[in-house]
């Protein structure tokens, strides 16, 4: 029972979601004693009509925990859900799955009604018993609940994407990985492992207030929130997504170069460009990029994009800069602030 209480005090005490999600399957297995043999805790991503299933922690009774990889994967890399069809069945119908087999496989919807993104699958050789299957029931509730209080703090309330408060942590994990690359190769061969690393972008829409004075706030408020609808839809499942005041957002994105990087800010800009916004209709966006460098600092990496923002606002709007070529071509220089020269109206 102890052992129980103290894994549940450890859980509790965790910020870190990668941390958190296997100190979860750590747990569940532990409080198996046995008779579960392995936990996965899954995500289920991609479009309806082509499922994923991403596994954000696994455990196997009695093995050592493997070695954490921040894998690096597009969603249509990953193993494809229609091949589990206990998985299947527990995210279309939001219930509790347990197939018989060898072995048996027990799948607990985590979240409410169909369509459920994240799944815990246990296996074992027998059929979980009520009693165990109850507390670990317990666990993946009170999981939840902590989870949510941690989504509480960390999101913004209106577009639910992360707040500016939890950037400076993700950019220090951003940040070790960009200066200790992984040793194993990328998912992606193609990839040069030389170029890559990190890039932060800085995305501000374009003559916002005058939505907010033409039509109003609320319907400002229904743009911030299309808007990150967008960014969701657009981006790779990895990339992280702010909100960080206003109609600002910053992405923190790791790609194989400054092209690709490139590539990804200026297609979602076009994808703006494209929306029918309703009842505003056409809307544009800014973006500055800024590569992270060694020793970089939060906030460094965000003042290098946001002066190639300002450098796009006072040369027309509707565009993608890049820090570093606004460097190369003199249009912008390390030492001084020459953006903030640059007049705008
Ligand atoms: P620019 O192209 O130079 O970025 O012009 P802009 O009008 O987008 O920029 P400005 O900074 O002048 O105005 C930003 C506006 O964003 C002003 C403010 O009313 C609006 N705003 C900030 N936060 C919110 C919000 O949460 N909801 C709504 N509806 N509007 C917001
Ligand atoms: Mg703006
Ligand atoms: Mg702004």
């Amino acid at each position: 029972m102890h052992e129980l209480v103290n894994g549940l005090a450890h859980l509790c005490s965790l910020r870190d979601r990668d941390a958190l999600d296997h100190a979860l399957v750590a747990l569940l297995v532990q409080t198996g004693q046995g008779r579960v043999d392995k936990v996965r805790l899954l995500r289920v991503l991609g479009d309806a009509d082509d499922l994923h299933c991403l596994t954000r922690a696994e455990r196997q009774y009695g093995v050592p925990e493997s070695e954490r990889r921040a894998g690096w994967l597009d969603w249509p890399d990953l193993p494809a859900l229609s091949a589990q069809p206990a998985l299947v069945q527990a995210h279309r119908s939001g219930k509790l799955v347990q197939l018989a087999g060898t072995p048996c496989l027990t799948v607990l919807p985590l979240g409410n009604g169909p369509a459920c993104m994240n799944l815990l699958e246990f296996s074992s050789a027998q059929p979980l018993s009520d009693d165990i299957f109850g507390t670990l029931q317990g666990i993946a509730r009170l999981y939840q609940n902590f989870e949510g209080l941690l989504d509480y703090g960390e999101k913004d309330a209106l577009t639910e994407l992360l707040n500016r408060k939890t950037f400076d942590g993700a950019f220090a994990k951003a940040a070790i990985q960009h200066v200790a690359p992984q040793t194993e190769q990328p998912a992606d061969r193609r990839v040069m492992p030389s170029e890559e690393g990190f890039w932060l972008a800085v995305l501000d829409i374009d003559f916002f207030k005058r939505v907010n004075d033409n039509y109003g706030h609320l319907i400002g408020d229904e743009v911030l929130l299309l808007m990150a609808r967008l960014m969701r839809a657009h981006f790779r499942f990895q990339d992280q997504l702010y909100r960080f005041g206003g109609e600002e957002f910053v992405i923190l994105m790791r790609c194989a170069n400054p092209l690709d990087a490139a590539g990804a800010l200026e297609r979602f800009r076009t994808t703006v460009e494209a929306y029918e916004f309703p009842q505003v209709g056409k809307i544009t966006v800014s973006i500055g990029f800024a590569a992270l460098r060694d020793d970089d600092t939060p906030g460094g990496a965000f003042d290098r994009a946001d002066k190639a923002v300002y450098y796009a606002k006072g040369h027309g709007r509707n565009q993608v800069r890049s820090y570093q070529s606004l460097i190369d071509a003199g249009e912008l220089s390390e030492e001084s602030d020459d953006a903030n020269e640059i007049d705008f109206f």
